[in-house]
Parts: structure tokens; sequence; C-alpha cells
């Protein structure tokens, strides 16, 4: 069967996300997106590993289930500390097929930090070592690191590390997959022939409900823990059959920058700048681009056909929000994307499969042309740096205000 995972999820457990990131919630947000399969999420916060416990059934499969949700056991850590070449920021996630694993994980790990201080717990431990510790307590258990090029907070981002190996030592072998994150495309990905032994997920890194599946992985395989770990673990691409990307240029990261003076720049034009701000006179921010071009042994060119096939999208409540000149948080944005998925059957349905004139037929025209644009990537973006998130932009001036004349909902 096909199926549509979001691996990188946070319970209300962790910091920054809503009180309704539960079971609950999720299953239900899970079905407005069409997503199959999400992370039951930071399995290392005492409270809400019993809660799962008590909610989630077992599938007898490594799975589980909540209403006709499927979970997979798993959570991010923040392993900080000193390694050879000074301090280390660096997030990975824990997976998991079974509940006993995770108390002894737990175990070993609350001796490194406080796991009831959040969900995703800052470890005073290398990653190394928390690769070490995880393997050691069972091989069926795996570690990914997260958005590998974040700046300041991951393994390969500006200030870590220069390849996984470096990272991880003689443990990088059990380092099999890892996750492109919302500012980097298996297409920047494939640029680093390091990373050609590693499969390239996605995931939303979602804090609030309707976040998720803004990244996600469609499989072609049995929901089955062991499935998916094979998938990954030996690269099956009739198995793994593409990812769903946020346009890179849209994460906060994509350019190097400056927040405060209002700037950003091209990997070209910061190089040229000696990657000093024109206007502060300060080294800007690093972005993901300037990362990935700074580590990369291949051009764009050489890149080409050594990843795993992707969509773009740009998420529905964005799309919503442009034609209606609303916030994605907004009543009314809310209440249209309601009666578009319920229609449809799903986000996804709509964005990626359903054939162009089914879209025409269900979307109001500025939406249903937002969509199919978006398909295309026929859409311009002001990329995001340091912090500052990337817009889409979907129609030019004067298209959308004569869509505009029409009534929307
Ligand atoms: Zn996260
Ligand atoms: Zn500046």
């Amino acid at each position: 069967m096909n199926f549509r995972a979001d691996f990188h999820i946070h319970s209300k457990f962790s910091l920054g996300a809503t009180r309704d990131m539960d079971l609950e919630t999720l299953s239900r947000w899970a079905k407005y997106k069409g997503l199959d399969l999400l992370s039951a999420g930071d399995i290392t916060h005492p409270l809400w590993l019993s809660e799962l416990r008590r909610k989630l059934k077992p599938q007898g499969n490594g799975l589980f289930k909540f209403n006709d949700t499927h979970f997979i056991l798993s959570g991010e850590v923040n392993c900080v500390y000193i390694g050879m070449n000074g301090s280390r920021k660096v997030q990975l996630q824990i997976f998991s097929p079974g509940f006993e694993h995770i108390e002894r994980i737990n175990k070993a790990l609350s001796k490194y930090g406080d796991l009831t201080a959040g969900g995703r717990p800052l470890l005073n431990l290398e990653a190394s070592e928390l690769v070490r510790i995880v393997c050691d307590i069972s091989m069926d258990c795996f570690v990914v690191p997260s958005h590998i090029f974040a700046p300041g907070f991951s393994v390969l981002g500006t200030g870590g590390y220069g390849t996984l190996e470096e990272c991880f030592g003689q443990y990088a072998k059990y380092v099999f997959a890892a996750e492109t994150g919302l500012s980097a495309d298996p297409k920047m990905c494939a640029r680093l022939s390091c990373l050609d032994r590693i499969t390239m997920i996605s995931g939303s890194n979602a804090h609030m409900p309707g976040t998720i599946g803004r990244e996600a992985c469609v499989f072609s395989a049995a929901l089955h823990y062991y499935e998916i770990k094979n998938a990954l673990q030996y690269k099956r691409r009739d198995e793994l059959l593409y990812t769903i990307e946020f346009y890179p240029e849209e994460g906060r990261n994509y350019l190097s920058g400056h927040k405060e003076c209002g700037l950003c720049f091209s990997p070209l034009e910061s190089a040229n700048l000696g990657h000093i701000c024109t206007a502060c006179g300060r080294p800007v921010r690093r972005g993901v681009l300037q990362r990935v071009e700074d580590l990369s042994d291949r051009t764009e060119n050489e890149a080409k056909g050594k990843y795993l096939p992707f969509r773009n999208i740009m998420p529905l409540d964005e799309i919503l929000a442009f034609c209606m000149n609303a916030g994605t948080e907004s009543q009314k944005v809310r209440e249209a994307y309601l009666k578009l998925v319920e229609k449809a059957g799903s986000e996804f349905s709509l964005l990626l499969d359903l054939p162009e004139e089914e879209v025409r037929r269900l979307a109001p025209v500025p939406v249903a042309e937002g969509i199919l644009k978006s398909r295309k990537s026929d859409v311009r973006v002001f990329p995001g740096y340091d912090g500052v998130p990337g817009k889409v932009v979907l129609f030019d001036e004067g298209e959308l205000a004569r869509y505009s004349q029409l009534e929307l909902f």
C-alpha cells in the first residue's frame, strides 16, 4: 500500500508547541492532511510517554494506532557538548519499535540531562555516544540527525561538522538516514557526495497541528516498523517513493543575511562581500544554501539524478491565506480550509493527486490556480534568512485583484 508519513513532530510538552499537540488533535489533523503515519514525538518525556502508553494501541508490528492514525515511537534530543573543535549542538531523533526499548534508552539518557524539562531534552552527551547508547540497547532502534544543515543546531550546519563520519566516528555506519530540514531539499543534499549512502527523509518539525505534513515521506510498503526501517536502511527506492518538500527558499535559514538590517545575500554575493553585512559591517548569519555551497564537492549539474524524487508544495492554508489576504491562523482561512479538505478528501489529494479538472471543480478560481501553479513550481519565492521566513508569491499584483472580483467561498 501507499502511505504518507511525517516523522518529525513535537508534543505539547515541547518548548514552543501549542497545548493541543495531543493524540486527539494530531490524529484529526492527520486525516485533514492525508497522513497515515505520524511520529508520536517527544518519547523521552515521562508524562507524554505515559500518555502514549495509555492511549496508543500496539499493532504487533512496531507501530501503534490512535483512532485511524498510525504512530511510530520517535522523539528528538538536543546533544550539547564540547567536542574536539569546540562546543557542539546537534539535534537527533531516536526511533524505536516498542516502549521497552524506550524505557531503557530514557534510563540511560537521564544521566546526561533532565528529561522532564521539555519534550526535546538538552543532553550533555556527544552525538556519537547517543548513537552508541541507542544501538547498544537494540539494533532495532535507530538515530536520524534532524534538519542536517540548520545553522547552529545540526550535524552539518554552520558551526557543525563537515561530514557525518566526523560527527559519529566509528558509529557513523549505524546512521543511515537524515532529515533534509525545511530550508534544504534532496537536490541540495546531493551536492555532498558524502551523503550518497544516506537516505534523506523529510518531516515537518511541527509544533502546532496545522503544520504537520508540511514535509513528509511517501512510501509504497506495508505499514510496518521494520518495512520502514529497511526501506531507509537499504535505500529502497521502490519503497520510499518520494518526499514532499517545502520550498526550501521558504525556510527561515535559506540565505545568509541579517534580520535587523533586513538584508540577505546569495552565496556568491556573500562571498564577494567576505560574508560581511553591507549595512552594519558585522559578519552575516550564514544560511543553509551557503553551508551546502561550502561543504559541496559537486556542482548543481553534477548532483542531477543523484537523489530521490521529491515534490515541492505550498501548504493549502498558505495558498488560502494568500488568496484571501488573511493570516493562516485566521478564522476565515481555517473555515475555508476545512470546507475544501472535506470536499477533496484530504489536503494532499488536492495539492498532489487529484486531476487538474477536479481541482478546478472543487476549489474557487484563485485557489485552484494557486494549487496548480504550486504543483508546477510556477511561483516566486522571497527567500528566508536569519530566522525570517521566506514568502511565496503565487500571483503578481493585478492578477489576484482580477480574481478577487469573484466570490471566494
Ligand atoms: Zn524538532
Ligand atoms: Zn547587518
